[in-house]
This record gives C-alpha cells, sequence and structure tokens, in this order.
C-alpha cells in the first residue's frame, strides 16, 4: 500500500510549521501532490525545491491531508518503525510508574506519541484501541498484531465509534478484534479505587482516565470530608468515588445519562459502602442547577465537567456562552468559602480563554473566586510542544467568597 514515488509538494512559505515538527499538514499547503497517492498511502513532503522535509500518511478526503510520521529522511515506514514507537510511548507510560494503584490509564496518545490518530487505552488485561484516521485504520491489522506481540493482553478491544472519523471519510466501527471478549463489566483500579468498566458500550474507550489526578487533586479529604458535594457531569462516579472514599458527608450526583448513573452508584458502593445522603438525579445539568439555584440549595463544593462544547472553531462562541451559564449557575450555588471545580475538555477553548469565561460568570454572579489550582491532563496524555492541539483539558480549581 506504501507508494514509494508519492510526492507531496509543500508551498513555499508553508514549510515553517513542517520545520517545527507540527505533525499535521493542511491541504492549503500543499501545491501540488505527485505519483497518484491512494488515500492511506505514505508519502514524501519536500519544498518546492524538491529538498526533503518529512513522510507522511495521506488521505485527500480530510482536511488534513498529510499526518507526519518522520522527519528522518534515512528512516523507511514499516513495522520496525510502527514498533519503535509503540516501544517509546510504553517507556513514557512504564516510567511514571502508576501501577501497581492504577492499571487503567493510556499507552498510546495518538499525536503525543508520533502515532497520530492512533489511541491505546489499557484497562487491566485489555486494551482499547481507536483509530481515528484513514492512515491508522487501514494498517489496523498491524497495530493489532504489534500490542498482542508487545504486550500480551488478554483481549483487544476497538472503539472506533468517534464522530471524528466522519471527517476523515470513515464509518464507526466497535468491537472485540482479538483474544477474549471482555466481560460486561470490567473491574480496575485507579489509584486504589475499584470501577466497573463497560468497555464495548461506555463514552470513549470506557472511562475518562484524562481526569485520573484531578479527581485527587479536587477530591483530597481536607476540601471534601464532611461537605456538601455537587458532582456535576458525574458519569460512572470518577470524582464521587474520590469524595467518598475522602469523607465527603453528601454528594449529588447529575448526568443525562441513566446507565451511567447506575454504574456510578455501583462503584461507590462496591468502593465504600451504602450512602444513604447520596443522590443521583438523571437529567439535564443545565435544568437541574437552574432548579437547585431557585430552591435555594447550597453546597461546599461544585465540579462541572461537562463533555464538549465545542467541536470546531464556529462553536467557539456558542460553547464560551454554554461554560458561563454553567458556572454562573454552579457559582450561586456555592456557600461562602466553598469550592468550585470547573473544566473544560474543548480544545478549541484555550486555557486563557476558560479562564476569562470562569473570570466573566464570577463577575456575574457577585462572587469573589480565587485560583487555588490549575489543573490539566493526566501525564499518561502527554501534551506534544511541537503540537498545542494535544492540550485540551483544562480546570480551575477556585475558592468562592
Ligand atoms: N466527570 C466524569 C466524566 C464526565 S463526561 C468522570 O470523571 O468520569 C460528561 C458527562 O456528561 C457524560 O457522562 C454525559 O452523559 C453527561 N452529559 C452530557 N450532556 C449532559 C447534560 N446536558 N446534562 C447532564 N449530563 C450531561
Amino acid at each position: 500500500m506504501d507508494s514509494h514515488q508519492a510526492v507531496l509538494v509543500i508551498k513555499r512559505g508553508r514549510e515553517k510549521p513542517i520545520h517545527n515538527r507540527h505533525p499535521w499538514i493542511f491541504s492549503g499547503a500543499i501545491a501540488r501532490v505527485e505519483g497518484r497517492p491512494e488515500p492511506g498511502d505514505i508519502a514524501a513532503v519536500v519544498d518546492e525545491r524538491g529538498d526533503f522535509l518529512a513522510r507522511a500518511y495521506y488521505n485527500p478526503h480530510s482536511q488534513i491531508n498529510g499526518r507526519i510520521l518522520t522527519w528522518n529522511p534515512d528512516e523507511p515506514i514499516d513495522d520496525s518503525f510502527w514498533q519503535r514507537k509503540i516501544e517509546r510511548a510504553l517507556a513514557g507510560r512504564a516510567a511514571l510508574a502508576l501501577e501497581p494503584e492504577t492499571n487503567a490509564y493510556r499507552l498510546i496518545n495518538a499525536e503525543s506519541d508520533g502515532l497520530p490518530g492512533l489511541i491505546v487505552d489499557k484497562y487491566d488485561d485489555f486494551l482499547v484501541m481507536q483509530c481515528l484516521t484513514l492512515g491508522i485504520d487501514g494498517r489496523k491489522q498491524t497495530f493489532i498484531n504489534l500490542l498482542a506481540k508487545m504486550l500480551h493482553p488478554a483481549g483487544i478491544v476497538e472503539r472506533s465509534d468517534a464522530s471524528v472519523r466522519a471527517q476523515e471519510g470513515l464509518n464507526e466501527v466497535k468491537g472485540s478484534v482479538w483474544g477474549q471478549e471482555p466481560p460486561a463489566e470490567l473491574l480496575v483500579r485507579e489509584n486504589g479505587h475499584a470501577f466497573g468498566v463497560d468497555l464495548l458500550g461506555g463514552h470513549k474507550t470506557g472511562l475518562y482516565l484524562d481526569q485520573r489526578d484531578n479527581r485527587t487533586a479536587v477530591c483530597q479529604p481536607q476540601f471534601v470530608a464532611g461537605k456538601e458535594v455537587l458532582n456535576v457531569f458525574a458519569y460512572t462516579g470518577g470524582f464521587a468515588l474520590y469524595a467518598a472514599a475522602n469523607g465527603a458527608s453528601s454528594i449529588v450526583n447529575i448526568d443525562s445519562s441513566i446507565e451511567a448513573l447506575t454504574l456510578a452508584e455501583q462503584n461507590v458502593l462496591r468502593d465504600v459502602g451504602e450512602r444513604p445522603l447520596d443522590e443521583y438525579i438523571a437529567g439535564d445539568a443545565f435544568e437541574v442547577l437552574r432548579y437547585y439555584r431557585d430552591e435555594g440549595r447550597q453546597f461546599d463544593m461544585v465540579i462541572l465537567d461537562p463533555p464538549k462544547f465545542a467541536h470546531s472553531r464556529r462553536d467557539i462562541e456558542r460553547a464560551s456562552r454554554g461554560y458561563k451559564d454553567l458556572n454562573w449557575l454552579a457559582l450561586r450555588l456555592l456557600r461562602q468559602g466553598g469550592l468550585l471545580a470547573t473544566f473544560s475538555c474543548s480544545g478549541r477553548v484555550s486555557a486563557d480563554l476558560f479562564q476569562k469565561i470562569v473570570f466573566g460568570a464570577a463577575v456575574d454572579a457577585g462572587r469573589d473566586a480565587q485560583i487555588i489550582q490549575q489543573l490539566g491532563q493526566a501525564p499518561d496524555h502527554p501534551i506534544l510542544l511541537s503540537f498545542p492541539e494535544s492540550a485540551y483539558l483544562k480546570g480551575l480549581l477556585c475558592r468562592v467568597w
């Protein structure tokens, strides 16, 4: 499938991001394509003088026509190339020493690990892979073989059911692709807490692994013990489990998904035991928060971990209004000296913009808010310096007066 004559010629003046090791080549940067590559083929990337810049996989059906794999002219893209990249990613994860307290974490974080479009998460003995681009999708079997050989998992599950695949001209697919099928509920550990995960039916690859360190930071005993916590967008109880384990007097969990809340309740019960004061409310977060505001209900801590509001640049303004409304409502529900833990996983909304939005919400709510910690994605989701797009999760822990 690799076409050795295929060449992407970059327009004069558009080479700089490539020199700076940004891995994406947009269609507008390409002067011409030589050698008739098929979608998914490897192509050499050259400047207008014909000098080598990089080697990329090609997809004319995406706005991102090329995703760079190497900047080294002497490095062919073969099985040993993929194996070296995977080895490097695994070495980086081993060095984090997450095991044994945590056995669910990201092994391969796409562009950030030099493997654009490929995500692999580990859940105990199972691996979950997401192929987000055509260049990766066409080589799926290579990755399955390498992962099986290198990691000896019990099974590999594919969760290529992310909507971004449409931008690559791909359908959504999911299923068990190697070895055993995972059980309907697999038990994994995160910082010593047991979570039941549905690898085939859950969101993303099963859990929001990127929030791991933030659960620890926000739900420290000195912040939650004896406190009334409102956990908005609770999913399967990530934050709830930590807050319960560290002595929160009550936790109100809100999510639109009943299935997620059912798992959340089971997770808390299994890990911490009966908690008669906790509530699980299935509904729209905005509506429930408005209802609590009208009721005059107050909390010591509010956690806001909404889904992605901005999917494209055009969404930024609408998303900003959504974040502002949500934070404004949450701020109204906090007691004096209470804590707001607020997040955005929209890559399009920068940390700077997010901070401004929360500031605007605080002004409108008439509250003083002090940032006591700035939060980001867990280190198994590394941010590549040459690819700022890989920084997507941001959060603020604020003391509110
Ligand atoms: N905090 C969670 C992850 C949250 S993901 C954790 O740590 O694991 C976002 C969640 O928001 C999803 O579970 C989704 O079902 C829920 N959701 C999406 N839109 C919502 C809405 N309008 N109201 C309430 N919940 C919503």
